[in-house]
């Protein structure tokens, strides 16, 4: 049975040149190549995902939302949607993921 505590490592064949510099970019920021590699990829995976969501936009925002309903506001809140003001003691929708994530909707937005 496989170890799925246990981390893997993958070995990549690259050209001197690109070794070279990764390596240059190492030793200017003082770190080691794999945290510089891992860093960039962390780096690079954020901003992908905030482009993302910016560019294919709001449509995909609340796609994992598996159920709404309705509560009452305990305090000021912001729609999800449209970013209108929801004072406390007002009705909001509440759209809630699987993994318990929630988003307060105004009257409007649903
Ligand atoms: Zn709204």
């Amino acid at each position: 049975m496989p170890d799925d505590s246990k981390d893997y490592v993958i070995n990549l064949r690259v050209s001197r040149a690109t070794y070279d510099k990764i390596k240059r970019k190492a030793v200017e920021n003082k770190e080691s190549i794999s945290n510089l590699i891992r860093k960039a990829i962390d780096d690079s995976a954020e901003i992908i995902g905030d482009l993302s969501s910016e560019i294919l936009g709001k449509r995909d925002k609340f796609k994992d939302v598996v159920g709404y309903h309705k509560a009452k506001a305990a305090r000021d809140l912001e729609c999800a949607r449209c970013g209108t003001a929801i004072a406390a003691g007002g009705v909001v929708t509440v759209g809630e993921t699987e993994g318990a994530k929630k988003f307060f909707f105004c009257e409007n937005c649903k």
